[in-house]
């Protein structure tokens, strides 16, 4: 993480139950307006560590990621992929070069405004899942929308919403641990969908199901984004995806290796 931007608090961050992110939104084009890309990365680079023990995870990519696109993410274990999915998701800075979310320089922005970003306008799926052991499949959902200004009964009324969309209605009081792989990833994509981002990005997110499940999340992402307008940005090793998908993108040891469009 540089050091030399401030550090901004927003200001409308107080409260015991406050994340820290504060409720103002992003402000992000209308939802008709094409023309500006969702994401314009300009020679970008991202170093890990520095010196001669620093690792050039990324080196001089250039991408641009229209409104809605559905991109593929593939490459060699080691090439990039998870670096490029955090600038995307404003996780992480580059060391160089410029990423632009919605026409915004991701370099420019606070911290506040960052947290804001991620909780409103992207929305993660993860290899690993990663809900929350202790809360059940709807409180997953709704935790992400506790910092906002979305009152509690809509929170919870969303949340089942979502997971009836998502085929869990009659799942929606288990825990995770009381799921199976599969039902756990669609409470992360309702999830992920909770605060109506505009961009879902998925690291590989089928890594650790078995293929005839994993083409079902699959399947399901793509109509989830579909539906919703959303650009999706996703890794993965499945082949069926990289054949299906419209534009598949390439990394080999960090570098853009092909951007391939159907
Ligand atoms: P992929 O997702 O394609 O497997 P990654 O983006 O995770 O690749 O990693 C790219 C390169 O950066 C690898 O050489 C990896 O070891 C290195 N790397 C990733 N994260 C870190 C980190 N936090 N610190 C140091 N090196 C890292
Ligand atoms: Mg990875």
């Amino acid at each position: 993480m540089s050091t030399h931007r401030p550090v901004i608090t927003p200001k409308e961050d107080h409260g015991p139950m406050q994340t820290g992110t504060g409720s103002a939104p992003v402000p992000v084009p209308a939802t008709g307006d094409l023309s500006v890309p969702t994401y314009d990365l300009t020679g970008v680079s991202k170093v890990y560590g520095s010196g001669a023990t620093g690792v050039e995870a990324l080196s001089d990519i250039d991408l641009r990621v229209e409104q809605r696109d559905f991109l593929a993410i593939v490459g060699a274990s080691g090439s990039g992929k998870t670096t490029l999915l955090q600038l995307l998701g404003a996780l992480d800075r580059p060391s160089a070069g410029t990423v632009r979310c919605n026409g915004r320089d991701i370099q420019s922005m606070g911290e506040g405004e960052l947290s804001r970003l991620r909780r409103d306008v992207i929305g993660f799926v993860f290899q690993q899942f990663n809900l929350i052991p202790t809360l059940t499949a709807r409180q997953n959902v709704e935790l992400v929308a506790a910092s906002t200004e979305m009152p509690a009964a809509a929170r919870a009324a969303r949340a089942a919403e979502l997971l009836d969309s998502v085929g869990l209605a009659a799942r929606e009081g288990h825990l995770p641990s009381q799921l199976s792989g599969g039902e756990q990833q669609r409470v992360a994509i309702a999830r992920a969908l909770m605060n109506r981002p505009r961009v879902i990005l998925a690291d590989e997110p089928t890594g650790n199901l078995d293929s005839a499940t994993g083409a079902e999340i699959l399947a399901l992402l793509q109509r989830v984004a579909a539906d919703n307008h959303q650009t999706l940005v996703l890794i993965t090793h499945e082949q069926a995806v990289t054949e299906a998908a419209p534009r598949v993108v390439t990394l080999r040891d960090g570098r853009l290796a092909s951007d391939t469009r159907a």
